[in-house]
């Protein structure tokens, strides 16, 4: 963002406006973090702002503060699309492109609204008018906190704004374990505990509100996890009937991937999900190093995202899917084994 966007921006915000904030589709903790944070910022400086998710997210977010006036898409799809219609300024958080936001993606480009995009992720598409993009950082929700500073706005930090960034920057860098992780980061964590985030209640409202069924769905993508060492990759299989044997929920498989990565010597994992009401196999692929799995799905898996995770699809059924997988690997075999 140059000086000009900012004083621009800054212009733009002096006087109350209608606001509409979006997350991508499937929101996480980074795309739900960041889009109420910056609500409860705009909120509290008049104007009128509302979040619109392209769909409903897991329960292990459905404590943060103001999360219950979301309005999803889905079940609220005419009031949604008069929200669009009549904003004078969208945000467009944690995502790089519109399709992202899956049924939202027409209204929202034809929208008259000034368009404003936060994101981390790769390639991002120009669709707005002012755009802050940063692929080394972390999390959209750090820069939220960036995006402040930059409005001179981090006296207006409180604990709700504070407590809704911790949530995006811990979720998106593995609890401040990635590389994507910096000393800015870890800054930026510390005058958001200071601000008022409950670093210990968050990580207990995010990470220990497991139930039982998502345990044994673990369990069960444990066992079927498979390794093939000479090329330093792991990966995982659910079907659609393990999903539902286990009584499945939105979220129960989230971070399942990261235990491919976990085991010594892998540097590649993915996770092969069976959605067979959409007739798709979802796919989650994370790495370490410079393996670049943005690059791979892209090619293979229709998706994207960043160097070290990133998520894609297959409409091939799971047999299928998981064949072709096995075939193009040997195609990264120079970079799995360097
Ligand atoms: P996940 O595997 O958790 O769904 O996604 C991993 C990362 O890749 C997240 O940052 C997510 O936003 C991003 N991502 C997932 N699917 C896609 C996709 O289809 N396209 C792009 N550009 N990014 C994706
Ligand atoms: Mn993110």
């Amino acid at each position: 963002m140059t000086k000009s966007d900012i004083s621009e921006i800054k212009q733009l915000l002096s006087t109350p406006k209608k606001v509409v904030i979006v997350p991508h589709k499937n929101p996480d903790g980074d795309a739900i973090g960041s889009t109420l944070g910056l609500y409860h910022y705009l909120k509290n400086t008049a104007h009128e702002v509302t979040i619109i998710a392209p769909n409903d997210y897991p329960d292990f977010l459905k404590w943060m503060p103001a999360e219950n006036l979301i309005v999803n898409f889905e079940f609220k799809n005419a009031q949604s699309l008069k929200l669009i219609e009549e904003a004078e300024l969208i945000f467009t958080l944690d995502f790089n492109a519109l399709h992202r936001t899956g049924a939202m993606a027409t209204p929202l480009k034809n929208a008259k609204a000034i368009k404003i995009i936060i994101d981390h992720h790769q390639q991002p598409e120009d669709y707005a008018t002012f755009m802050y993009s940063d692929v080394n950082m972390c999390s959209t929700c750090e820069m939220v906190y960036h995006f402040l500073e930059m409005l001179d706005a981090t006296d207006a930090i409180n604990q709700a704004i504070a407590t809704c960034l911790y949530v995006g920057i811990m979720t998106d860098t593995g609890s401040f374990r990635f590389p994507s992780t910096t000393s800015t980061t870890h800054r930026v964590i510390a005058e958001l505990i200071d601000k008022g985030a409950n670093n210990s209640q968050i990580h207990n409202n995010i990470y220990d509100s497991n139930s039982y069924n998502k345990l044994q769905l673990l369990g069960r993508a444990l066992n079927n996890l498979k390794v093939i060492p000479e090329l330093h990759t792991a990966y995982i299989t659910l079907t659609q009937n393990e999903l539902n044997s286990h009584n499945f929920k939105k979220g129960d498989t989230e971070g399942v991937v990261n235990y491919g990565l976990s085991i010594k010597g892998v540097k590649f994992a993915v996770i092969f999900i069976e959605h067979q009401q959409e007739h798709i196999v979802k796919i989650s692929l994370r790495s370490k190093g410079d393996f670049d799995v943005n690059a791979l799905a892209r090619e293979h898996f229709s998706g994207g995202g960043h160097i070290n995770a990133a998520g894609g699809r297959s409409e091939l059924n799971l047999e299928e899917t998981i064949t072709k997988f096995i075939s193009i690997l040997p195609s990264y075999k120079k970079e799995l084994q360097s």
